[in-house]
């Protein structure tokens, strides 16, 4: 049976063109390219061999940089970001952004668009090879401004946030310029930076690190990035076809198509649909890429040939994290502080709300309003999410992809019993959908009074009453 019927559903109409020969992986042409313009410092560098020194530079224009970066611009902030590239749109991430982050985005003026051009769902379902195990809908009330999820592709999300940060002039966006170096001393730091035109020096007062899970400012620190990576491989495709099944994310546990592995169909914006399938840790990278192994699997679980191969690559996971996400002041921020597996869709999501949490610390202390030490609250609040968010998405992934016999043989326990009995349905795990992270209240301190009862620091209050600034309540 194919995918397409799990549940009893219809197999897609109106599908579009054939996977075509000769279509190369992982081959998708750059998005956007931006260009590289000289900076006013280069040539201030070059006359006086003095870096000029900014409050804040950003190292990396990924999605974590660019939402930091336009936070602290819009608080009245100048902020630098640099990235080595200058390109977005390179291959396929990050596709499930969670309510809390377009909250954030739309605070900075980029929701509406990622809302517009996402698909909007809320409802999950997971089989075990064709029968439904387990079902969950992530926003059962109405009347949220914001959806629960959307999908959307990363390049999408990067290019709303590289337009709106075009609206802003406090933001001085530099591409193809590489950080090659770092001097961190307790004041400030000092960076060289690679360009087309040679390299440069600058000196910032604050330097927050959103450079990637490979980091490079990390390995220049010398920090360890500890944590467990697993073996198993996934496949990634990305088809276009026109199809009209539900919009909703369909997981599924040894399925006829792809017997004793796992699989994932999601849709994403322009009829592209995203396919995870599993392959185990034996699984060779180059041979499983070749068109000639991925278009027959993708057949086999669609039931039919009507689609077009946008995108295929392979990935293995980490779910690792550096110590301290504070060094003086070097920051780090997102994928360069923790790496999550996808399973729950936690990595750029949970970054998101590190920029945000960051933006208004750095903000204060820069204006004077409170002094450094605010930022060991970033420290152990991000850390304590990048904990919990670790922790789901390990859950998930030695659920989905059990290291021993004995765990595969507890999991497909429960999922057998998840088909016919209540209680085991919650234990089934295809990847626990992020959240909003709570942080722990320290009840020993004065503020006592003031959090007893409430709900927990972090966590949405949706029947919370709020006072207008006419201070009627609402
Ligand atoms: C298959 C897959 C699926 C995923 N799905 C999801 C999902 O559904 N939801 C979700 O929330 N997350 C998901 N993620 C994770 C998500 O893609 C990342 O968490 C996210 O990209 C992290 O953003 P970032 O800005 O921290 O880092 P990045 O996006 O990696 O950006 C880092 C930037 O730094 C630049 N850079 C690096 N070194 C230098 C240097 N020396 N000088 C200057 N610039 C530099 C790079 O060019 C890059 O632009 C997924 C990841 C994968 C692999």
């Amino acid at each position: 049976m194919a995918a397409t019927e799990a549940g009893g559903r219809a197999a897609p109409v109106n599908a579009s063109a054939n996977a075509g020969p000769g279509m190369g992986t992982g081959s998708r042409k750059a998005f956007y390219q931006f260009g590289y313009a000289r900076a006013a410092d280069q040539d201030a560098f070059a006359a006086t061999g003095k870096p000029p020194r900014h409050p804040i530079v950003v190292v990396g224009a990924g999605p974590v940089g660019m939402t930091v970066a336009i936070d602290l611009a819009m608080r009245g902030n100048e902020v630098v970001i640099l990235d080595d590239a200058d390109r977005i749109g390179e291959g396929s991430r990050a596709i499930c952004f969670f309510q809390r982050t377009l909250e954030i985005w739309d605070r900075l003026g980029v929701g509406k668009p990622m809302v517009d051009k996402g698909i909007t769902w809320q409802v999950g379902k997971d089989f075990l090879r064709d029968d439904l195990v387990y079902q969950f809908d992530l926003l059962p009330e109405d009347g949220h401004k914001m959806p629960a999820f959307i999908n959307l592709q990363q390049y999408y999300a990067e290019l709303y946030l590289v337009e709106r940060i075009v609206e802003l002039p406090r933001i001085d966006l530099r591409w193809r310029n590489k950080v090659s170096a770092i001097d961190s001393h307790a004041d400030g730091v000092r960076l060289t930076i690679e360009t087309p035109d040679g390299p440069y020096e600058i000196e910032a007062d604050w330097l927050i690190a959103c450079d990637g899970a490979k980091s490079p400012l990390r390995a220049m620190m010398d920090l360890e990035f500890k944590g467990e990576v697993f073996d198993d491989r996934f496949l990634i495709a990305d088809v276009k076809m026109t199809a009209d099944f539900p919009v909703e994310r369909w997981f599924w546990f040894d399925p006829p198509f792809h017997a004793g592995q796992s699989a994932l169909l999601q849709k994403q914006p322009d009829d592209i649909w995203r396919i995870d399938l599993q392959l185990g840790p034996e699984a060779d990278p180059e041979t499983e890429q070749k068109l000639e192994n991925v278009v027959p699997r993708i057949e086999w679980m669609l039931g039919h040939s009507n689609f077009e191969l946008k995108w295929v690559s392979l990935y293995s996971f980490q779910c690792r994290r550096i110590d301290r996400f504070v060094h003086d002041r070097v920051v780090f921020c997102g994928d360069s502080a923790h790496e999550i597996s996808p399973f729950g869709a936690r990595g750029a999501n949970s970054g998101v709300q590190d920029a945000e949490n960051l933006a208004w610390k750095l903000d204060f202390i820069l204006k004077g309003e409170a002094d450094t030490s605010l930022m060991a609250t970033y420290d152990a609040e991000r850390s304590d999410a990048a904990d919990e968010n670790i922790g789901h998405s390990t859950r998930s992934t030695d659920f989905i992809a059990p290291k021993t016999e004995m765990e595969r043989t507890l999991r497909n326990a429960v999922l057998h019993l998840a088909a016919r009995t209540e209680f085991a349905r919650a234990m089934v795990n295809s990847g626990r959908l992020s959240q909003s992270v709570t942080y722990a209240t320290d009840f020993s301190t004065p503020d006592t009074e003031a959090f007893s009862g409430s709900a927990k620091l972090g966590a949405p209050v949706p029947d919370a009453t709020l006072r207008t600034a006419e201070g009627r309540e609402t």
